[in-house]
């Protein structure tokens, strides 16, 4: 199915450097997308750059905080001189450091800010300075929640407040820029990461989330890229503002 196909498109993936960012800019040039991959590693960067390029796809070297707005506006005119105007965004930058602490009351407003200001913040920021590109081209927006945007977590608490912002933020800007741009959200179980390192070496815990888990396991991130670049490209031409569990049926119960 054409539909399917992303050749021809340029798209940015914040957090591509590593984990299921990186396999998200796999999955869209895979699918025929030029890609830059965004973080704030330049090695990291180069690394999956280079990844793009012997998948026969173009890509660039560009870092960025996204908590940062002055240094995304750089990046993404960067991205835009070297690629050309951008027809797809994913929102997969995030951070959880905040799991250790324990209790909410242990977490201090500035450990919550933090939190906030990069998964949250910095996909606002990125949607807003990819906006003209996007509605000029009939693009798409993808934003990685997670599960912890669905239901609540314990002991996550400014991570999960997080992902149900972004949850929210990607119905509203669905609403305000239809029927120009696409706005979706996948929100992921759990994914073997460096995020969820702790998770996946502590036997204990792992059999816990894969108990918790209808489908036993932990996913791999090329199955997360899958459902956002089908919500990137024309395939999902009728769908905005929605949200899509990929969780192996955990919000399922
Ligand atoms: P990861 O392995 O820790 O990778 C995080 C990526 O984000 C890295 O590329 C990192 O690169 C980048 N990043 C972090 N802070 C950044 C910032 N301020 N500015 C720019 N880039 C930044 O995490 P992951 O597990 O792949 O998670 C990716 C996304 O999926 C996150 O939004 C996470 O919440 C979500 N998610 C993950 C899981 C899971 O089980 N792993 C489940 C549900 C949802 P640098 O550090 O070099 O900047």
């Amino acid at each position: 199915m054409d539909e399917f196909d992303l050749t021809g498109k340029t798209a940015v993936v914040t957090g591509g450097s590593r984990g299921i960012g990186r396999g998200i800019v796999h999955g869209l040039a895979d699918a025929g997308a030029d890609v830059a991959p965004l973080s704030r590693s330049t090695d990291d960067v180069e690394q999956v750059a280079a990844e793009v390029r012997n998948r026969g796809r173009e890509s660039c070297v560009v870092t960025a905080d996204v908590a940062d707005g002055e240094d995304v506006a750089r990046a993404f005119d960067a991205v835009r001189d070297e690629l050309g105007p951008l027809d797809v965004v994913v929102n997969n930058a995030g951070i959880n450091p905040d799991a250790a602490l324990g209790t909410p009351e242990r977490v201090d407003d500035e450990a919550f800010d933090h939190v906030l200001d990069v998964n949250l913040g910095g996909a606002f920021t990125c949607a807003r300075v990819a906006a003209e590109d996007l509605a000029d081209r009939g693009g798409s927006l993808v934003n990685v929640a997670s599960v912890g945007g669905l239901v609540g977590l314990p002991r996550q608490h400014p991570y999960v407040a997080s992902k149900h912002g972004l949850v929210g933020l990607t119905k509203s800007l669905a609403l305000d820029w239809a029927p120009d741009v696409r706005v979706n959200c996948v929100a992921p179980g759990y994914v073997a990461t460096d995020l969820t390192a702790d998770l996946v070496e502590n036997d204990e815990l792992a059999a816990s989330v894969r108990e918790r888990t209808p489908l036993d396991r932990f996913a791999e991130p090329r199955e997360i890229a899958a459902p956002v670049a089908f919500l990137a490209g024309a395939a999902a031409s009728y769908i905005t503002g929605g949200v899509l569990a990929v969780d192996g049926g955990w919000t399922a119960r």
